[in-house]
């Protein structure tokens, strides 16, 4: 039965090459008894995701608020 070092250490690994086959299967085994492995893998999941909107989005504009409205700029 896999541990959860080698379980976090495929799901980082994951990262960068394809599990076998008996690598994945084991490692969504111990997620699946695991609580504390299959948050760590969502996390990764979620940052994974972060990472790959913020590398998308490239406009620092949209990081301003527009809770204001645009209409003051008319008032010149
Ligand atoms: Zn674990």
């Amino acid at each position: 039965m896999m541990n959860c070092r080698e379980a976090t250490r495929l799901m980082s690994e994951a990262q960068e090459r394809k599990l076998t086959l008996a690598e994945s299967a084991e490692l969504k085994i111990h997620t699946l008894i695991c609580s504390g492995c299959k948050n760590f893998g969502l996390q990764m999941q979620t940052l994974r995701g972060l990472m790959h909107s913020f590398a998308q989005d490239d406009e620092p504009k949209n990081k301003k608020s527009d809770s204001k409205g645009s209409s003051d700029d008319t008032s010149l």
